[in-house]
């Protein structure tokens, strides 16, 4: 099989710069998932957070755009997304160490993210209490970035799925690749997979497979990325009492992130990790994280009453950069790699994909890329 793009990876970003490549009329594409469409990080229960607040400064760029491409996005797909645009609020209690930034960095913090176009007030707290009536007595201030929201990252990653699938996107799911070949100038020539087909790139390879990337990369000249895999933690609840939690909303120094789902489920994350089973290869998740999770939650809105773990997952791989920003560039002539997105990758992806895209067809990275280039790990 030959095709002039081929893509490795199912989950969002691979959909989605699927789509855009086809709606670009580039040429023939096909997009290989070793297991179905949104297996991993792209996929599963609940929403996810598109969140420009106390994002990494390099990447507000990107997410400015995409914080104007999210609410037609739907519209452009032909499908619903799940978009809402909550608002956002990180809740600040105090001047908090380790690492964290506290009341005295609120306003250097709102500053920043105005100047690089995230729209970004500062809230005394009876302001919050307007909105979040159920906040503890610590909590003093309040960061807001009202474009902030959430959306369903299954349905999102499906809806881009398919319209490329109208524009002729071909998907094999099911189907794992598990080399690149090379040829004596350091270019992909083809990807082969577990099971004995051979796909030939006619033009460009995308390694859009986040955890699945490295490996892929060992075959490479330029071997290995410095990225991990870790399993992000979501735990969702029920409480005795309404959650009253409109916005989506962190805690500075309580690792912390709320939003309530349209049934009133209480979605909880914020950088709780799962841990690897080696019995499945899966991740799996630590009651302690669980219940450090919750703690976060009760110390922040203590008046939930009650609260009823209805589900736990950890199961989702998510890669990990040393820096904490993604890795999106070119690996040898012809092969790009957008990974390494450190639990934040979701919200930028109506923003990355088409650039990812126009990337491919131009042989050349987006500029927009450039403080997420590969070249950043060497000399
Ligand atoms: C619990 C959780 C909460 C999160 N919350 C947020 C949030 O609130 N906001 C935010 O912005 N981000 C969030 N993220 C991160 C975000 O979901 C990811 O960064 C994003 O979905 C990554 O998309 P992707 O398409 O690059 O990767 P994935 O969705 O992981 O897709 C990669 C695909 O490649 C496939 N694959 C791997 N290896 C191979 C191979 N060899 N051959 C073929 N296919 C292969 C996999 O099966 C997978 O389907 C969260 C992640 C998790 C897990």
């Amino acid at each position: 099989m030959k095709y002039d793009y081929i893509i490795i990876g199912g989950g969002v970003h691979g959909c989605a710069a699927a789509y855009h490549l086809a709606a670009s009329g580039a040429g023939s594409i096909a997009v290989i998932e070793t297991a179905t469409l949104a297996a991993e990080a792209s996929g599963g229960r609940g929403k996810r957070g598109v969140r420009a607040n106390r994002r990494d400064l390099r990447e507000m760029p990107l997410m400015r755009e995409a914080c104007e491409l999210w609410p037609t996005l739907a519209d452009e797909l032909g499908a619903d997304t799940g978009y809402v645009r909550t608002g956002g609020i990180c809740l600040v209690s105090g001047n908090a160490a380790n690492g964290h930034n506290g009341l005295a960095a609120v306003e250097a913090t709102a500053g920043a993210q105005n100047a690089l176009g995230i729209p970004t007030e500062v809230w005394d707290r009876d302001r919050i209490l307007t909105r979040l009536p159920g906040i503890d007595t610590t909590t003093k201030a309040g960061i807001y970035a009202p474009l902030d929201g959430v959306a369903s990252h299954g349905a999102t990653t499906q809806a881009y799925a398919e319209a490329g699938r109208r524009l002729g996107v071909d998907f094999f799911e099911n189907t794992t690749a598990v080399k690149i070949e090379t040829n004596a100038s350091g270019a992909a020539a083809s990807v082969l997979t577990a099971t004995e087909d051979v796909f030939t790139i006619g033009k460009q390879l995308l390694l859009a497979n986040n955890a699945g990337a490295n490996p892929l990369l060992a075959d490479l000249p330029g071997g290995e990325l410095p990225l991990w895999t870790i399993y992000p933690q979501a735990v969702f609840l029920r409480s005795r009492n309404r959650p009253e939690i409109p916005l989506l909303t962190a805690h500075d120094s309580r690792p912390l992130s709320v939003k309530v789902l349209d049934d009133g489920v209480i979605m909880l994350s914020g950088g709780w990790r799962g841990t690897l089973d080696p019995a499945t290869g899966r991740g799996r998740t630590r009651e302690e994280n669980i219940a450090g999770n919750i703690r976060s939650l009760t110390e922040t809105f203590p008046g939930l009453g009650e609260l009823e773990v209805i589900d736990a997952d950890a199961s989702r791989t998510e890669t990990a950069s040393v820096d904490l920003i993604p890795t999106i560039g070119y690996v040898a002539p012809n092969v790009m790699v957008a990974t390494g997105w450190s639990g934040h990758g979701w919200a930028l992806a109506p923003a990355v994909a088409p650039r990812v895209a126009e990337s491919l067809r131009a042989r050349r990275a987006d500029s927009a890329f450039a403080p997420f280039s590969p070249d950043r790990f060497t000399l």
